[in-house]
């Protein structure tokens, strides 16, 4: 990534204070999603680290982590595997729970959502605790599958989040 394109891409994050709460300084896609250039340009810049990595399966949790992973998932001559709450997925699913602030969650896929030795490359819109990220590594290992790195618009650098997804490869567009 460039540095002009990563300031480019960083002119159609919306920052809203004190959104969900107090003290937090929510990053809001919305504008970028809208433009059809910063849209396919922030896409690019997330596939790019890979395109040459022979990735099977572009992964991602619902609901933004979809957004960016089908088209690059078309970028990389991959397949598109979704990462979904509980009660969501219809077939037999593996699940992880884990912390929040308060209280717990759960993500689960798809048993045969992704093979055994498949290369899979994980996506998200942010990266800031980790611990959404950590949840589906945990179920792209329960399928025997190899996580060749993670890839995120936003990475909200002092909270941790890429020391907690060890040992794998964290690329992203924007870091703050
Ligand atoms: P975490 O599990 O702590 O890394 O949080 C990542 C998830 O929470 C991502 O799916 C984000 O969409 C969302 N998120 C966390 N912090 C923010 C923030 N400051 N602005 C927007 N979204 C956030």
């Amino acid at each position: 990534r460039t540095a002009a394109m990563t300031a480019e891409l960083q002119q159609h994050i919306r920052e809203i204070p004190d959104f969900p709460k107090p003290g937090i300084i929510y990053r809001d896609i919305a504008p970028l999603l809208a433009s059809p250039d910063a849209l396919r340009a922030a896409t690019e810049v997330m596939a790019a680290p890979f395109k040459d990595e022979k990735i099977d399966i572009v992964a991602a949790a619902e609901a933004r982590g979809f957004i960016f992973a089908a088209p690059m998932a078309i970028l990389l001559g991959a397949g598109f595997v979704p990462i979904r709450k509980p009660g969501k997925l219809p077939f037999e699913t593996h699940s992880h729970a884990y912390d929040l602030e308060y209280g717990t969650d759960e993500l689960h896929v798809h048993v045969d959502g992704v093979q055994a030795g498949q290369r899979v490359v994980l996506v998200d819109d942010l990266l800031a605790t980790g611990g959404t990220m950590q949840a589906c590594c945990r179920l792209i290992e329960r399928c025997a599958a190899e996580i060749v790195g993670c890839s995120f618009l936003i990475h909200l650098a002092d909270l941790g989040g890429e020391a907690k997804l060890e040992p794998y490869r964290v690329e992203s567009a924007i870091v703050y």
